[in-house]
């Protein structure tokens, strides 16, 4: 691969040990790393003007579940609290298959590719009508970004008291062994890795607790991370306290759940002993503010947790709870809602975009993503400031995340462009979309 020079940006917000932003500066991108950071580089490779544009390590996105796009905006869904949201969607879920998780994930994809986002996360916990996991890695790996898939699962179907009908859980059994060929086949721990494979029951309410605690071994074994939803919303911690007569932080702790290869999407009802739990034990936390809106489950105590050292990144979550992917959009939610919660004074646009990038690269455990900085990975999101939504701003830097959501201008995934002038190149996006409509037809049929 050949070097990009990306040249006289308005500011490079470099998120480095300093948060130094270089104003008029350059970034040399050589091999899927960045080679070098600063005013008046040259190249003789290509290049890419980036005068009125912000500069930023891609956005990380730790929280989705990417075939959702197929259920956005589901009639019976749109005002329904968590468990009547989940029986409206679940058996519509069920039709799906390989195909359905395919697109469905390319789509999700593409809309963070255009929000910033260059590496996503996903935790796939239904696998229906032959669906596999790699059904999302494959699409992942077409479209260009950097993929942290999750081996979810659910256990406990409707006639064992549970949720979800049996057609979509697992055996437990089952479960398991499909956790250790996903990992075998797919799993690259080293630097620069494009997927890595996490471990991730769908929720404690819908596995055992002997699947609970045997991923966490296995996960532990494999030298993966683990995953699932934690403290979601009151009925979430009811649940934990009269099923297992403790709050959901005990419960994670009893079972292996916490520690630096730990990530919990929500944990919008962490006590300050849970938020100091996670603190010390270096658990992470995926902050999904627009979903906790969309499904009324409160406000997470993000300023509680950063002041305690909990490290926090930010989530989509699944587009049948948010129901747009902007993952900047994310960013500037987080803001508003902590403001909302503890004063004007409460986020700054730049605490927000810290959290979005070099949040997420921590909370999914990637030192080599987050920061552009010689020797890491080239994921390079370039924001068009001199448009629309930024007229008249003061601060470029602040505007993206305080004036109206924007799009950026180019994508850059391991060196690699995604999105040139506003449009995925990797990928036909006009026509997986029109197959993404005929799909979603299909199952409302
Ligand atoms: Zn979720």
């Amino acid at each position: 691969m050949g070097e990009i020079l990306i040249r006289g940006a308005e500011v490079v917000v470099t998120m480095d040990g300093t948060r130094r932003e270089l104003k008029g500066a350059d970034l040399l991108l050589r091999d899927g790393q960045i080679a070098a950071v600063g005013p008046g580089l040259e190249s003789t490779g290509e290049v890419v003007e980036a005068k009125g544009c912000v500069v930023t390590p891609g956005l990380v996105n730790t929280h989705h579940h990417l075939y959702q796009t197929l259920t956005r905006a589901v009639p019976g869904g749109q005002d329904a609290l968590l468990f009547g949201w989940l029986q409206t969607l679940y058996p519509i879920w069920a039709k799906m298959g390989p195909e359905e998780i395919r697109v469905s994930a390319q789509v999700g994809l593409a809309e963070l590719a255009l929000t910033g986002c260059t590496t996503s996360s996903d935790h796939l916990y239904m696998y229906p009508n032959g669906a596999r996991l790699e059904d999302t890695i494959h699409a992942a790996a077409e479209l260009g970004l950097r993929f942290h898939p999750t081996r979810g699962a659910m256990s406990i179907g409707e006639s064992d008291g549970g949720l979800p009908p049996d057609s979509l859980v697992e055996r437990e059994d089952a479960i398991l062994n499909d956790c250790i060929r996903v990992v075998d086949a797919f799993h690259d721990a080293g630097e620069g890795s494009m997927c890595r494979v996490g471990i991730a029951p769908c929720s404690p309410f819908s596995v055992s607790r002997e699947l609970m605690r045997d991923a966490a071994l296995l996960a532990r074994d494999k030298g993966v991370m683990l995953h699932t939803h934690l403290a979601e919303n009151d009925e979430d911690i009811s649940y934990s306290l009269e099923q297992f007569g403790c709050r959901p932080g005990q419960y994670a702790e009893d079972l292996g759940w916490t520690g630096e290869d730990v990530w919990h999407a929500h944990c919008v009802k962490l006590d300050a002993g849970e938020i100091d739990l996670f603190a010390r034990t270096k658990t992470g936390v995926a902050h999904c503010p627009c979903s906790n809106c969309r499904l009324g489950s409160g406000i997470a105590p993000v300023r509680q947790m950063r002041d305690a050292g909990v490290k926090v990144a930010l989530g989509v979550d699944g587009s049948a709870s948010n129901d747009a992917g902007s993952l900047i959009g994310e960013a500037r939610m987080a803001m508003l809602l902590q403001r909302v919660q503890n004063g004007a004074d409460a986020m700054a646009a730049r605490e927000a975009l810290e959290i979005a990038t070099l949040g997420g690269a921590q909370v999914l455990g990637r030192p080599d993503c987050g920061v552009l900085a010689p020797g890491k990975r080239a994921d390079v999101a370039i924001w068009d400031v001199s448009g629309l939504e930024a007229a008249g701003a003061w601060d470029p830097v602040a505007a993206l995340v305080l004036c109206g959501t924007p799009k950026v201008k180019h994508l850059f995934v391991e060196g690699r462009q995604v999105v040139r002038d506003g449009q995925v190149v990797t990928i036909d996006l006009p026509r997986v979309i029109e197959t993404q409509n005929r799909l979603a037809a299909k199952l409302m049929g």
